[in-house]
């Protein structure tokens, strides 16, 4: 696995508008690393990129301190999982997944124990000689991950592997990706504009706004201290207060005196949580969330409370999606 530098990456499609502007990006061996971003800031343009599916308009990349920014996709040994999988439908599962590994001329058993070790790796070692075109989703999403895997690769791309799975599935293979890259120490960057998977799977989590890293760290830091309000803004939802932007879970309804009053508008109950909207003392709107559901009454005044050391950079009007 390999160590993974991006510097000063710029592209543009049609010679105007920036995709990429001078993005920089370092991944450590073994680390994942997630992109986040609103559709079309440039996250897939940025994998194809790394592998070599795209040339850049400048910058440099390297693996272990090698520029191959110029090589093809081939000698870069990176390999790509993509949302609809791109599985070939003529060929079985083992086929598919031994594709790569026959483009480069293994040897007969090599390619069969590295086939057979990635689809065990991903539990489908039992379907080997099965038709692609029976498998469901989620088993298909799981025969591209092995494909992508069976190569050993130096850099596995993740594009969005999850948006086509029902949210049970999707569960389950966040689960099953971060138990694999641990394992196999995969160096690997994967993109997605949901928060959830990437707070809750990357080692780091970068942001992507206006064709740059707007920020990047653990998922803690950059869900408590977001650097702008677009980052804030982007990972949940944002309370403007008097002194600045909290999080609804950091907001507590109080019997003491609290930071200010607001009255009660709506209740919405999850089950296990639910959210109070509150209009604040400038006719603002204000979310709290809490664990469980208080008996509270609507149409009440109560007081609300938080640490300012959790208030954060509040969003601007741009900001909002
Ligand atoms: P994301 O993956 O974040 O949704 P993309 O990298 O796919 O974003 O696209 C970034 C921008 O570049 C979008 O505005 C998109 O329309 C444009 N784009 C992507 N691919 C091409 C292409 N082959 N030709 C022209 N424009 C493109």
């Amino acid at each position: 696995m390999a160590e993974v530098s991006i510097e000063k990456l710029t592209k543009s499609y049609d010679g105007k508008t920036q995709v990429l502007s001078g993005l920089d990006l370092h991944i450590g061996q073994g680390e994942l690393v997630f992109m986040l971003g609103p559709s079309g800031c440039g996250k897939s343009t940025l994998l194809r990129i790394l592998a070599g599916l795209t040339s850049p308009d400048s910058g440099a990349i390297s693996f272990d301190g090698r520029n191959i920014s110029t090589l093809p996709p081939e000698k870069r040994n990176a390999a790509m999982v993509f949302q609809n999988y791109a599985l070939w439908p003529h060929l079985d599962v083992f086929e598919n997944v031994a594709f790569g590994l026959r483009m480069a001329h293994r040897p007969g058993p090599e390619i069969e124990r590295l086939v057979m070790a990635a689809l065990e790796q991903v539990r489908m070692d039992g379907f080997a000689r099965s038709a692609v075109t029976r498998l469901s989703g989620g088993q298909q999403q799981r025969v591209a991950l092995a494909r992508a895997l069976a190569v050993e690769p130096a850099l596995l791309l993740l594009d969005e592997p999850l948006s086509n799975l029902d949210a049970n599935l999707r569960d389950t293979m966040r689960r099953e990706i971060r138990r694999i890259c641990t394992e196999r120490k995969l160096t690997a960057l994967y993109v997605t504009h949901d928060c959830r998977e990437a707070l809750s799977m990357g080692d780091r989590v970068g942001v992507m706004h206006r064709g740059r890293l707007s920020q990047i760290g653990t998922p803690e830091e950059i869900y408590d201290h977001p650097a702008d309000g677009f980052t804030a803004r982007f990972l949940g939802d944002v309370n403007r207060v008097p002194e600045g932007g909290i999080r609804p879970e950091r907001l507590k309804i109080t019997d003491g005196p609290g930071k200010f009053r607001a009255r009660l508008l709506e209740r919405a109950f999850f089950g296990d949580s639910c959210e109070w909207l509150f209009e604040g003392p400038g006719e603002e709107r204000i979310l709290v969330r809490e664990l469980g559901a208080p008996d509270r009454q609507l149409g009440r005044e109560y007081a609300l409370d938080y640490d300012p050391a959790f208030l954060i950079p509040v969003p601007e009007p741009g900001d909002e999606q």
